[in-house]
């Protein structure tokens, strides 16, 4: 079959919500790939920052292969062997103390959102109970007594404007894109929305109803903003502050992209919950949302939250071989070191030509504003060229490639996008 005639066949049955690219991609080498035509494309977008370890990696694949041979699925009803090794190397990457594996990042927020109303329920409950005992009632407030529903009073979630936290419902109630969610309302109701890196911005929102603030360390989609040093301490001052839970979302920063596990490590920022997903698992479908010791404790117990295939054998076993190549590869020390010459790159860029505003960024996660011409027509002429690059929100070129460039690659890069400028 011809491109056009997968092309045509996907159209066909594949419901529209995506305006995709004229490329159909086959296979992947390193950090190219090659579509059904051999043409082939240097990748700087990853398959949206999850490809992190490069195409064709043998150790992955084989230990992908050796874990379908052994055992792909059991259920959560049972225990399983990669399950314990993936949920441990995850714990001591984000030091933090449990884990609940999901199949994408968006489950990993709801899970998230769940696990921080959860804890403000029972707060609330055992509030209620004190203040009855206080005044001298002995009454036990059950789980199921309207009166502790009616004590449930601090639900509500701070979001930023212009993040990106996925597509479900819960999910799509803290993303602050009206866009993304004009057709969908009523969403989930007690969602308050701040602005990203202003801090007044979102005292200003809390309330004595407030369980959770949510945002990412560093905003993807809504065009590559990273927070400041100020901003994130100062939200987590806030929060210490007013018993709040702090929620980073790391699904696209996390996992080695900015040169640390998680981006808020390079701030000494430490949430109460984190959410990840993307390059968890290098392209298997899995998130995660990983609890500290206290919020752990207070919130989800059996029966309060489940999935059928989260945390399943197979996708463990790529998070685990994930953790152990970034390691054996010193993946994350790679990162670091080569940023300096991705940003002088970029940086020169943005010197050379006037329709390139500024750069921003954090390691492999960096993006380049385009003024006076559409990102997309780039973006396009890149792929003719012979390289992927991604966009943002706010007319931003994206660069989340494969965390295994090379000097060589970045100036490939440089050149293949000069021409398409
Ligand atoms: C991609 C992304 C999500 C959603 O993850 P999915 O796996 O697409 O469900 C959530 N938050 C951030 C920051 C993301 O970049």
């Amino acid at each position: 079959m011809t491109s056009k005639e997968y092309m045509d066949l996907t159209e066909e049955h594949v419901l529209h919500t995506y305006n995709r690219f004229p490329v159909v991609f086959e296979k992947g080498e390193g950090v190219y790939l090659t579509d059904v035509d051999g043409k082939q494309y240097l990748d700087f977008g990853a398959g949206i920052a999850v490809f992190a370890l490069g195409y064709g990696n043998q150790d992955y694949n084989n230990a992908l292969k050796e874990q379908v041979d052994h055992l792909i699925h059991t259920s959560n009803l049972f225990y399983n062997v990669p399950l314990a090794q993936a949920a441990e190397k995850l714990t001591k990457a984000t030091g933090l103390d449990k884990v609940f594996f999901t199949n994408s990042g968006t489950e990993a927020i709801e899970g998230a959102i769940k696990a921080a109303r959860k804890c403000a329920w029972l707060k609330d409950k055992n509030a209620e109970k004190a203040g009855k005992d206080a005044a001298g009632s002995c009454e036990n407030v059950a789980a199921d007594d309207p009166a502790a529903e009616e004590a449930h009073t601090n639900y509500e979630l701070i979001a930023m404007n212009h993040s990106f936290h996925g597509r479900s419902v819960g999910a799509l109630s803290v993303t602050g894109n009206p866009h993304y969610q004009e057709a969908f309302r009523p969403l989930m109701g007690g969602v308050r929305f701040a602005e990203f890196n202003d801090l007044e911005s979102v005292k200003s929102q809390v309330t004595d109803r407030t369980c959770a603030i949510i945002l990412e360390t560093v905003q993807g989609e809504g065009g590559i903003y990273p927070a400041t040093p100020e901003f994130l301490k100062g939200v987590r001052a806030l929060c210490d502050e007013k018993d709040i839970l702090l929620i980073l979302d790391e699904i696209q920063c996390g996992m080695g992209r900015t040169g640390s596990w998680f981006a808020c490590q390079q701030y000494g920022v430490q949430p109460d919950i984190m959410t990840c997903a993307k390059a968890l698992g290098c392209g298997i479908p899995v998130g995660a949302f990983v609890l500290n010791e206290k919020t752990a404790k207070a919130s989800l117990v059996p029966g309060d939250h489940g999935t059928t295939y989260g945390g399943n054998p197979l996708a463990c076993a790529a998070v685990s071989k994930v953790f152990d190549l970034f390691e054996e590869q010193h993946i994350i020390e790679h990162v670091q070191a080569l940023t300096p010459y991705l940003e002088q790159q970029l940086d020169a860029l943005v010197e050379t030509y006037d329709f390139l505003s500024v750069r921003r960024g954090k390691g492999f996660m960096q993006g380049i504003v385009v003024e006076g011409r559409p990102v997309g027509e780039i973006v396009t002429r890149a792929l003719e060229n012979g390289l992927v690059v991604l966009s943002a929100e706010g007319n931003v070129l994206r660069l989340v490639p494969p965390l295994v460039i090379e000097k060589e690659d970045i100036d490939e890069m440089i050149k293949r996008l000069k021409a398409s400028f």
